[in-house]
């Protein structure tokens, strides 16, 4: 938008006309790489040159036109790269600088973000729900040679030398994310957890109940692949929902019900697994992106009566977020590594949606390297 404004701002930048390629959304399952327009830095903001990337499960709602985004827009919310452009008033960082920017870059000075509620920033003013997602869903993303990242005073994390960018790659979104679940659960030494589903953020969520303390971790899903990798990242036990009774089977290895369940997929049905696995005083700590209506049996709700906390989180962003996941890593306390299934060039976007979207090989995550 202040594109022209800042011409001058940003010496050392290519020409105006340089183009770049980019995975852009056109509609449903129409998407694919283009030559667009590069971006460039505006005040407060930072041009990154992407080094890496992934593909998230939102990125499949949005190509299946599940969560609706404006047809041209690059998608991508998960960058790993190189600092290209700094915008007028950016300080403390200079081109080549390695950085993480986490999926959700709040402004870091409205009412939200002083609030302590980052991801629903409200753009200078107020709140706004999910207003802290820009990259990929209201400005353009990271699957691309390039991303504007706004804000970057708040938004830019630079990468310890010692880390690769496969490292960090998933802090950006599913592991702020998944942690983020165990966090606001509120889970504490000794508690047992529950993750309702064990796709890329519940095998996060799994970790981060390790990190909190938790005593007993179930795992459930109803994937083979996915419940034997569950047990790698700390579920002491795991349930196979196509088998096995999840609540019933929970109680019994609780002995009553979960302190905390965490939901990591986004159905009815988890949801209301979660509320039955629970014991009464727990807490539902919901991560899912749900659409159309969500119930709560009475029963399963104790009435309205039984103490239940229900929370939920969108991801948490900014460079002190992202600074204190890259200090997990870099200490040893978590390797998401494992979790990096597939790797593409981004020109072979189309083939990684297919690969993610079908869950073929195995697969957890996929690498993109622009
Ligand atoms: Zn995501
Ligand atoms: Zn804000």
């Amino acid at each position: 938008m202040s594109e022209l404004t800042t011409t001058q701002a940003t010496m050392k930048t290519p020409s105006r006309s340089a183009t770049m390629r980019a995975n852009v959304f056109r509609g449903v399952d129409k998407f694919g790489i283009e030559e667009v327009e590069r971006p460039h830095a505006g005040p407060g903001d930072a041009v990154v040159r992407v080094t890496l990337t992934t593909i998230c499960g939102t990125d499949l709602h949005i190509v299946r036109g599940e969560y609706p985004v404006k047809p041209g827009l690059v998608i991508g919310h998960e960058p790993v790269g190189v600092i290209a452009e700094l915008g007028e008033g950016v300080t403390g960082y200079k081109i080549g600088d390695r950085v993480l920017v986490g999926a959700i870059t709040p402004c870091g000075q409205c009412h939200a973000c002083l609030a302590g509620h980052a991801a629903q920033c409200g753009h200078g003013e107020g709140y706004e729900a999910i207003g802290g997602w820009r990259m990929g869903n209201t400005i353009h993303g990271t699957q691309a040679e390039f991303v504007r990242i706004p804000y970057a005073q708040a938004n830019l994390a630079k990468i310890p030398d010692e880390l690769t960018d496969e490292q960090v790659v998933l802090l950006a979104d599913i592991a702020s994310t998944g942690f983020s679940g165990a966090e606001s659960g509120g889970v504490k030494i000794g508690d047992s957890v529950v993750v309702l589903a064990q796709g890329p953020i519940g095998l996060c969520a799994t970790i981060g109940a390790k990190l909190m303390g938790a005593a007993l971790i179930i795992g459930v899903d109803g994937d083979d692949g996915r419940l034997k990798i569950a047990k790698k990242m700390g579920a002491d036990h795991v349930i196979d929902y196509r088998s096995q009774d999840v609540a019933a089977e929970v109680k019994r290895l609780t002995g009553g019900g979960a302190d905390v369940a965490i939901e990591a997929l986004g159905t009815q049905e988890t949801f209301e697994n979660c509320l039955r696995a629970l014991r009464p005083g727990g807490t539902l700590s919901s991560l899912g992106v749900y659409s159309g209506k969500l119930q709560m049996p009475y029963d399963a709700f104790a009435a309205g009566l039984g103490d239940h906390r229900v929370v939920t989180t969108l991801c948490p962003g900014g460079k002190e977020r992202m600074r204190r996941l890259m200090e997990m890593v870099r200490a040893k306390r978590v390797d998401l590594t494992p979790m990096i299934t597939h790797s593409f060039k981004l020109d072979q976007i189309r083939e990684a949606y297919a690969l993610f979207g079908d869950r073929r090989d195995g697969v957890i995550k996929v690498a993109i390297r622009p």
